[in-house]
């Protein structure tokens, strides 16, 4: 792994950014890497198998960006990985008892759920691993005082009120990526993990992979561009930043369709508490043409200000 990698931070500022505020802030940003590298409170050390894992994980991720034409590889390091116990999640913030990992944009620490299972180790580290290596933008204040995350992949921050937007988005697209890697990589992963190749590419997502399937799916039918046109530039954006091809969605969906998808929250302990098959309720929402059914969707799965939100996005009536 690239450990001598500078990264180039992509800070933004009120009115332009002076050398002395971006200098500031780049510092800001360097010693949050460096205590990155730093063994948290409460993790086990990394086994020589979890760092192999690591490892295999970097390479597909490495070659994968290089087949997209993404010149720069962006700064991943395997310090960046803490694994928890079972038993030590619940004492480590933002680490939900469901979760099998996460990452944490500003603070660009990955937490991984120890497990015995290589295979469930490989798809969750490579999942953070995505947002690890994906658009990442932050802004500071006027003084460059510290910074916060403005972007991550898909995911902006509305910062007067701390709101994210395509947050959900995000979680599929990186989960489609992370499948792409699989099926073209079947063998070298079968190998190199030890494991039979048959699981690979049927394996449960963290994430419904389908549901961006089909929006994809209707998005080429209705617009005459190749799926994989479509998904190739999705894909790319995560990592560059470039958001404009998501418009192709709410132009030949509807206005509307993008910000629901958005809002919708995947996460299990979400999903679990609602009544029927929101998935099943998900693709109807795309698939249908008549408003009057996509509003009452909208209305039973996002909750009342995500519902106003969608509603004033659906109810545009502009050329875009
Ligand atoms: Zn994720």
């Amino acid at each position: 792994m690239a450990e001598e990698n500078k990264p180039n931070f992509n800070i933004i500022g009120p009115n332009g950014l002076g050398d002395e505020q971006r200098k500031r802030a780049e510092a800001f940003l360097e010693k949050k890497i460096e205590e990155a590298r730093k063994p948290i409170e409460d993790e086990s050390p990394r086994t020589e198998r979890e760092e192999k894992i690591i490892q295999i994980a970097y390479e597909l991720l490495e070659k994968e960006l290089a087949e997209m034409g993404v010149k720069e590889m962006p700064l991943v390091f395997k310090e960046q990985f803490h694994f928890l116990k079972k038993i030590d999640i619940g004492k480590v913030p933002f680490f939900a008892e469901s979760y099998a990992g996460t990452y944490n944009y500003l603070n660009q620490r990955a937490d991984i759920r120890k497990s015995e299972d290589d295979l469930f180790s490989f798809l969750t580290i490579s999942h953070e691993m995505l947002h690890a290596a994906s658009f990442e933008q932050y802004y500071t204040n006027q003084y460059g005082n510290g910074a916060s995350v403005k972007r991550g992949g898909y995911t902006t921050v509305n910062l007067q009120d701390m709101h994210s937007h395509f947050a959900s988005l995000g979680e599929l697209i990186a989960d489609k990526i992370l499948l792409d890697i699989i099926l073209k990589n079947k063998d070298f992963i079968a190998d190199s993990l030890k494991i039979d190749k048959g699981y690979l590419g049927y394996t449960e997502f963290t994430y419904p992979v389908h549901i961006l399937n089909i929006l994809l799916e209707e998005v080429s039918k209705r617009s005459g561009i190749k799926i994989d046109e479509i998904w190739q530039k999705i894909k790319k954006g995560f990592f560059t930043g470039e958001t404009m091809h998501l418009r192709l969605i709410d132009r030949y969906l509807g206005r509307g369709v993008l910000r629901f998808i958005s809002f919708f929250d995947f996460n299990n302990e979400f999903v679990e508490f609602l009544p029927g098959d929101p998935f099943q309720k998900i693709i109807e929402f795309i698939k249908t043409d008549d408003p009057k059914m996509r509003d009452e969707i909208a209305y039973e799965l996002l909750n009342e200000r995500e519902y106003l939100r969608y509603r004033q996005q659906a109810q545009k009536n502009d050329n875009f």
